[in-house]
């Protein structure tokens, strides 16, 4: 999709771009996934201050092996606990939106 992305040899999450309102980053567990979350009004937030890259809310991967769950705060993750069954239902509609929405 994007060159710069693929030319990224960095370890996960040191590199988010932005394009076309969506941000793409590796999965941070090193799967090595492709994480691409929707900037748009129902989708996640990136701000870019001095300290760094902040994405909100929460990166939750339930459709990879890895499951992953975090945060980025200042281009920083932070690993968030497991997602209670509530969360997880709330991000399984996130994504079935976006799809709806993207595809
Ligand atoms: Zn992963």
């Amino acid at each position: 999709m994007s060159n710069s992305f693929r030319a990224s040899r960095k370890p996960a999450c040191s590199y988010i771009s932005e394009k076309y309102k969506t941000a793409t980053h590796l999965c941070c567990c090193g799967c090595g996934s492709k994480v691409v979350t929707p900037l748009k009004t129902a989708g996640w937030r990136l701000t870019t201050e001095r300290r760094g890259v902040t994405l909100y809310p929460s990166i939750g991967k339930l459709e990879f092996p890895c499951q992953s769950h975090y945060w980025i705060r200042g281009s920083k993750v932070e690993w968030a606990e497991r997602m209670t069954r509530e969360e997880i239902n709330v991000v399984r509609e996130r994504d079935r939106r976006d799809r709806e929405a993207y595809f």
